[in-house]
């Protein structure tokens, strides 16, 4: 017998911003100090990916490490992303984790579970279902909370250093990365920069700062009543059209698909799991290019269907399936392929994300770039062509799969990346095999 899967709205909604007991830390340096001159590592990005890496470290017994960050706030711009949409909810389960592999240390799920006392039914009733190996959706609070947690537990806080990283300069002696403020010469550097926002196609308006009227997802949507048009058919396009309903707009919403795809996870969930990665090691740079295009597209968590078709049959929200932006010009207004011109009081563009492969801050011919992704050993992640430099997050998507740029996927990279790092400092050479093929 088949069973059908159940969404529950309510699933989306968590409380956010609880207070969860902490542990004592050192203070985070301020914005205006500087690290010392010279580190064994500097990891370039302090999110979910980033703070893996440090904390992998930490376990190694690699501690003389800097980490340097645009927000010098670990995790802060993902935090802010997820609170800027309103989301409540992650859509990974509880096994994926920015937590260490192959070490012992309080997993996600034994964190949740040490907390008990401040989830409510719906959430406990998560855990139980994680438990018991089913699909779980883990709160964004508790998810904050955890990552702080481990910032606290391996030293990730007081060696976090705000900066934008200008320049990452291999040297023979060392790779110095320079940001506005200070240079840090480390004898190995790893590039966590996550993805950037989608830019518009330059022929929509010419390229640079939309139009009056029209932003990002990523920006603040103003306040107030009236017609939101939403771009893209993603996950972020429906807190944004869940948000707009709430503020009581009228939304039209534009796909290019002839239709919307609900997923649970937004890559298919064979990828997480070794034989899924092993799928995309068994076949070559052609295959794997399709393997992206095929599994890294825009869907949206099942819990929202109701949501939208309730919205959709009371009128409230207008859906254009299979319809192309050709431009969009100020005063929100959005031209489709067909001549039709869609206008509203803002339009919000959801275009999904790129890939931060090292391009502006390595030197082009280091990156090696090929279709857009770098080139990489595939055993450490390092850049095939300055292996003092790795990378960790979305910028592996070739050599780890379409789950390269999901929590899960840092921490496959982040065992790579962390052992083959703490072999060269002790004994100037690559991690032996038998530690990668564990992962
Ligand atoms: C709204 C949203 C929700 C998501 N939800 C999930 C989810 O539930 N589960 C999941 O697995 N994935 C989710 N993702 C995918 C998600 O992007 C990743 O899991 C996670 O953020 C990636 O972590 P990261 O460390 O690679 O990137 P980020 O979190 O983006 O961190 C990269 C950091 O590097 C910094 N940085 C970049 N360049 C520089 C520079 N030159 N100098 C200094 N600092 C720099 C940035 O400021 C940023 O802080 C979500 C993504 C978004 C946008």
């Amino acid at each position: 017998m088949v069973s059908t899967f159940v969404p529950e709205p309510h699933l989306l909604d968590s409380p956010r911003g609880r207070e969860w007991p902490r542990l004592p830390a050192p203070p985070s340096p301020t914005r205006a100090a500087s690290p010392a001159p010279g580190a064994d590592v500097v990891i370039v990005g302090a999110g979910p990916a980033g703070l893996a890496v440090a904390s992998a470290l930490w376990h190694h017994g690699v501690t003389d490490v800097a980490v340097v960050d645009r927000t010098g706030r670990p995790c802060g711009r993902f935090f802010d992303r997820i609170d800027r949409l309103g989301q409540r909810v992650l859509r990974s389960p509880y096994e994926h984790h920015p937590g260490v592999e192959g070490f012992r240390d309080c997993e996600l799920l034994d964190f949740a579970r040490l907390h008990w006392d401040r989830l409510t039914p719906t959430e406990r009733r998560e855990i139980r279902m994680s438990q018991a190996g089913h699909r779980s959706v883990v709160p964004v609070d508790v998810f904050d909370a955890y990552c702080a947690h481990l910032v606290a537990t391996h030293h990730v806080g007081e060696k976090t250093w705000q900066a934008a990283v200008r320049e990452v300069e291999p040297e023979p002696g060392a790779v110095t990365v320079r940001t506005e403020r200070f240079s840090v010469a480390a004898r190995h550097v790893v590039l966590c920069l996550g993805e950037e926002r989608r830019p518009a196609p330059e022929s929509w308006w010419g390229g640079g700062r939309p139009p009056s009227g029209v932003s990002y997802w990523d920006e603040p949507v103003p306040r107030g009543g009236g017609r939101q048009i939403v771009v893209g058919a993603g996950l972020t396009a429906a807190h944004l059209i869940g948000n707009a309903l709430a503020a009581g707009r009228e939304v039209h919403w534009v796909i290019r698909e002839p239709g919307e795809r609900f997923q649970c996870a937004d890559v298919n969930s064979a990828f997480f799991r070794p034989e899924g990665r092993a799928r995309f090691d068994r076949v070559g740079w052609g295959e794997r290019l399709r393997l992206m295009g095929q599994f890294r597209r825009a869907s949206i968590m099942f819990e929202f269907r109701p949501m939208l078709e309730r919205a959709e049959a009371e009128g409230r929200l207008v859906v254009h399936r299979g319809e192309t932006v050709t431009r969009v010009s100020g005063g929100a207004r959005v031209h489709l392929a067909g001549g039709r011109v869609l206008g509203g009081d803002l339009a919000v563009l959801a275009l999904g994300t790129t890939p931060s492969i090292g391009t502006g801050l390595l030197p082009p011919e280091l990156v090696g770039e090929r279709d857009g992704w770098p080139s990489l050993d595939e055993r450490t992640l390092a850049y095939e062509r300055e292996p003092r430099v790795s990378v960790v997050g979305a910028a592996a998507g070739m050599a780890l799969g379409p789950a390269a740029r999901n929590i899960d996927g840092h921490r496959v990279a982040t065992a790579r990346v962390a052992a083959a790092i703490a072999a060269q400092l002790r004994h100037g050479t690559v991690a032996p095999q038998r530690v990668v093929a564990r992962v």
